[in-house]
């Protein structure tokens, strides 16, 4: 059997995303939606309305460049986190066996359609259930959500996440007021961590603290007001904690 040609796939994808979109926009009242943000650490697109939020967990599909007419697939941008483009290399994989050029072509020259075209073969591909098109500056930047976020998730989540002047938006880590990237002070953990690892429990964090800490700890039989005066425990993100473990641990030298 041969495939199906390209131009039928896109046209067929295109009507698919069409009349989810119709869905989408209905069931949330897309149009009098007055604002949108989207955190790539915590991987949720915001769209915002005077009295409400709704959340949306998404993978980045590409952007489009109306100053250089061309469009760019995420899998094949160094910029967008590996998080938010979850399963995006499954596009590539299927324009190959189906030889699809565009599909596994990086970056090619478009023109205002094709936006939504790959974002409708995404959709496709991924099952969405709604897409956005978020505008910054010459960047139309596309978004296939995935998941509806109910508020109380939403809430849990974004506690366990902070601010890094540094690293953006990543989970949190607290550390002793000791523990640097200068000075090697040793690093005591409270349960084995590697990066970007999966917690066991919910409520797990990534917890160290230097050598002195822990002697104050063990004479104090664990953590109480004393040790804990002692410690003076800092919130960090979790890239600067996996830093600090490195420098104290001694692999960057090594
Ligand atoms: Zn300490
Ligand atoms: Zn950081």
């Amino acid at each position: 059997m041969n495939p199906e040609p390209y131009l039928l796939f896109k046209e067929r994808c295109v009507d698919e995303l069409h009349n989810l979109q119709e869905e989408f926009k209905k069931v949330y009242d897309i149009d009098s939606h007055t604002n949108w943000e989207y955190d790539h650490g915590l991987g949720i697109f915001t769209i915002k309305y005077p009295d409400r939020e709704y959340y949306f967990e998404y993978v980045g599909v590409g952007s489009y460049s109306n100053k250089t007419r061309t469009w760019k697939w995420s899998w094949d941008n160094e910029y967008t986190p590996d998080d938010v483009k979850k399963g995006m290399l499954k596009i590539p994989e299927f324009g190959k066996v189906r030889g699809y050029d565009e599909l596994t072509t990086g970056l090619f020259d478009g023109d205002g359609e094709t936006g939504w075209q790959m974002t409708a073969i995404a959709n496709n591909l991924l099952k969405g259930f709604g897409a956005y098109k978020a505008t910054s500056g010459h960047l139309d930047i596309y978004f296939l959500f995935i998941n509806e976020v109910e508020k109380e998730s939403y809430d849990k989540l974004r506690k366990r996440y902070v601010k890094c002047g540094e690293h953006g938006s990543r989970r949190r880590a607290f550390v002793c007021q000791h523990l640097n990237s200068n000075t090697k002070t040793g690093f005591e953990e409270a349960f084995p961590t590697y990066p970007d690892m999966e917690f066991e429990y919910e409520d797990d964090d990534f917890q160290a603290w230097c050598d002195e800490c822990e002697s104050v700890r063990v004479k104090y039989d664990g953590w109480n007001e004393e040790s804990e005066k002692f410690a003076k425990i800092k919130l960090i993100c979790e890239k600067c904690y996996f830093d600090i473990k490195e420098f104290n641990l001694g692999y960057k030298e090594g």
